[in-house]
């Protein structure tokens, strides 16, 4: 990826390998348990319905992590990439941790939601949420308890596809960081960037199940890769 002549819009993906340097575990598509719970019970619609009491602890446990964890090099460089970058630049990520936001990054998207979110099934508000959903607070908005986590589960919509598909088709170049290339529709986007002819890159810890689709893959830590990139790209 030497060179960014042509290159004006950037699109990035971020996956879990980004914020497992930071101490924080997401979901395992090879065993499919997520801090040891089956992905069933804790993140789809019907296990909420069978005991939203166990998946409402989940993800206040979820949001007191992601509160303890720091941004590492990666979220660090991403975060100089967005502010030094003239051209389009779209951080899409899978993550529902706060830790690009956290170091500095401005243009990104929560396609899978967010911990320190929770949404009112009630009037569909949503409110930045650092505590506990367990104990069934109000929603601030209409008063109702009807408060769960805003987070897309398996089975529901990511969020802003339509802002993404867009993103990716006016691409030059897509950047795919810390994912297995596994879960669609993200697995997808690599394609999506290339039929938009645009340049992809693949920066990960071990090659990916999408790997063949991309120009180049890099392999090692975010933290080593990502601040290596953005600096070729920046100088
Ligand atoms: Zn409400």
């Amino acid at each position: 990826m030497r060179g960014m002549a042509g290159i004006r819009n950037i699109v990035i993906l971020t996956g879990a390998g980004i914020s497992a340097e930071s101490g924080l575990r997401t979901f395992r598509a090879d065993d499919g348990l997520w801090e040891n719970h089956p992905v069933e019970q804790v993140a789809t619609p019907q296990g909420f319905r069978r005991d939203p009491e166990l998946v409402q602890r989940f993800y206040d446990e979820r949001r007191v992590n992601v509160l303890a964890a720091e941004p590492n090099a990666a979220h660090r460089a991403l975060a100089r990439l967005d502010s030094e970058w003239d051209g389009e630049l779209l951080i899409v990520t899978q993550n529902i941790d706060d830790l690009h936001e956290r170091a500095g990054a401005t243009r990104v998207l929560h396609m899978h939601g967010e911990a320190l979110s929770a949404w009112c099934l009630a009037c569909d508000a949503r409110h930045r949420w650092t505590g506990t959903l367990l104990d069934g607070p109000a929603c601030p908005t209409c008063g109702e308890i009807a408060l769960r986590p805003d987070i897309v589960w398996f089975g529901e919509m990511p969020y802003e596809m339509e802002r993404i598909f867009a993103a990716l088709a006016r691409a030059d170049l897509f950047v795919s960081i810390g994912t297995s290339g596994a879960v669609y529709p993200a697995a997808g986007f690599v394609q999506q960037a290339k039929s938009a002819r645009a340049r992809t890159l693949e920066l990960n810890l071990e090659r990916s199940q999408g790997s063949g689709w991309f120009d180049e893959s890099r392999l090692g830590p975010a933290s080593e890769l990502v601040p290596a990139w953005v600096e070729e790209v920046l100088t």
